[in-house]
């Protein structure tokens, strides 16, 4: 097992950072029981790092730091069931299931996060039919602070404070709080193939149809350009193997593809710029709507359509709003308004995105269909959190907004109490779980 000392760790974005005293890459289960016996006995504090995607200081220890990146192997395959180790990184995993003419039924927009860190923060992608990533976990197996082996299925039951609770709920997006996930076993389906027809609406034309076409596209999305009237919308849906019967090949083309990271080698420096001088960024986002994002119909598997490389650092805030007496267009035109009245200007994209609710109790869609609003700042190296960012997070505020774990916001304690209703029962059982506390970073602890 490799270790180091006074290893230095940085995220992906490069805002959070820390050096752990004790770094270890276990391969095995007894390796991993033997650094919790020792964090246990030292009274030291252990996260588990999984790819560093996440933008807040979720996976930061001073203490000891744990990566399962030699804990990453596929474990089985049994009909439409996957298991893999939790270090497994998801474009791994994307590789094996395309060998087995398996996909997922939805994704998150990239695949670089290891499979552990993907569910902890309830990774998701779009579409009001589907649910986060932790929706689709069949088993699970965690290691817990006493170093024994839970293995949890929806049946799973767990007994604490005179009361009884499913342990799935709370261990599907659980933030590496209840223990080190070891293993996971994803409900797969049949590859399957999309079509996704794009195209430029006006913001008034985008709020009159989203929702009717959230229903009728089962991966409808969308980006907003701030400071122009243009949203970009993806009208996704399933199309037979081989795209039966039509006239036009149309597959996504290695034309289209290189369109789509030529945006990027072109924006990259005009980001960099209007990050000293704000007032340029209407005229980047107006243009690059109408230089990239030209109509266009896109087929391709699941995986080709849904799945994306994103080069260009930024840092992103999302929250997931309730679509109840429309709060979510509520926000969104307050965030628009606000933002015009305002000389804070806003990088494209604004994501716009659906899921469905989801029983998970740390999941944004807990119990709600759930509208969410992402936004970024590309090519950021501050560590402060830019005025277009705080501005969002103040609007976000006043519609009952729940934030994504692993993206930035500055919701408080008291604040989540409110927006997560189950936060009190996770905590009861993260304490049952882990009685010394040891799986807590000082953000953790602050927010929760
Ligand atoms: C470019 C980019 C695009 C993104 N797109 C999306 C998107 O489309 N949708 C979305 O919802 N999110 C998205 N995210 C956020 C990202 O999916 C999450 O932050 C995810 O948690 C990152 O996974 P990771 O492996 O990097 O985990 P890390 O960020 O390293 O860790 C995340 C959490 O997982 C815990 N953890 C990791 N491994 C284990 C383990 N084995 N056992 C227990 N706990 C563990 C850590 O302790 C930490 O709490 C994106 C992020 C980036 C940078």
């Amino acid at each position: 097992m490799i270790k180091e000392e006074n290893y230095k760790w940085e995220n992906w974005a490069g805002n959070h950072s820390c050096i752990a005293a004790n770094y270890f890459e276990p391969e095995t289960a007894d390796q991993i029981a033997d650094i919790i016996g020792y964090a246990v006995s030292n009274r030291l504090k252990v996260r588990v790092v999984g790819s560093g995607h996440s933008f807040t200081p979720l996976a930061l220890s001073n203490e000891v730091l744990v990566s399962l990146k030699h804990h990453g192997k596929l474990v089985s395959i049994e009909n439409n069931f996957v298991t893999c180790q939790g270090g497994m990184l998801l474009h791994e995993l994307y590789t094996i299931l395309q060998e087995n003419k398996l996909s997922l039924a939805n994704f998150g927009v990239i695949n670089k996060q290891t499979v552990a860190g993907a569910i902890a923060t309830g990774t998701h992608g779009s579409g009001l039919t589907h649910k986060s990533l932790s929706s689709l976990i069949h088993t699970m197996k965690i290691m817990t602070s006493s170093g024994s082996i839970i293995e949890i299925d929806e049946n799973t039951v767990i007994h604490t404070n005179n009361k009884e609770f499913n342990l799935l709920n709370a261990a599907a997006i659980s933030l590496g709080l209840l223990g080190i996930v070891l293993e996971v076993t994803f409900k797969c389906e049949p590859l399957f193939f999309l079509q996704s027809e794009e195209h430029v609406i006006s913001f008034d034309e985008y709020l009159d149809s989203m929702d009717d076409d959230a229903r009728r596209y089962e991966y409808f999305k969308a980006w907003w350009f701030p400071h122009t009237d243009k949203v970009y919308v993806y009208k996704t849906g399933r199309i037979a193997e081989g795209f039966g019967g039509r006239g036009k090949y149309e597959q996504y083309t290695a034309e289209q593809r290189s369109l789509d990271l030529e945006i990027d080698k072109v924006t990259a420096p005009m980001f960099i710029d209007s990050n000293d001088d704000a007032t340029l960024i209407p005229e980047i986002n107006r243009h690059c709507v109408e230089r990239f994002f030209t109509p266009r119909v896109r087929l391709g598997s699941s995986f080709e359509i849904l799945v994306h490389d994103e080069t260009v650092p930024m840092i992103v805030s999302e929250y997931g709003l309730s679509m109840e007496n429309d709060i979510h267009k509520k926000a969104l035109r307050a965030f628009r308004d606000t933002l015009e009245r305002s000389t804070i200007k806003a990088h494209f994209p604004v994501d716009l995105r659906y899921a469905g609710a989801e029983r998970a109790w740390l999941s944004p869609s807990y119990n709600r269909d759930t509208f969410y609003i992402g936004m970024c700042v590309r090519e950021y190296k501050k560590k402060e959190i830019p005025a277009s960012m705080k501005l969002f997070f103040d609007v976000m505020r006043n519609y009952d907004a729940r934030l994504n774990w692993g993206k930035l916001s500055d919701s408080t304690r008291g604040e989540l109490k409110i927006t997560y209703l189950m936060l009190d029962d996770f905590n009861g059982i993260r304490r049952f779980l882990d009685p010394h506390d040891i799986f807590q970073n000082d953000y953790l602890k602050s927010i929760l």
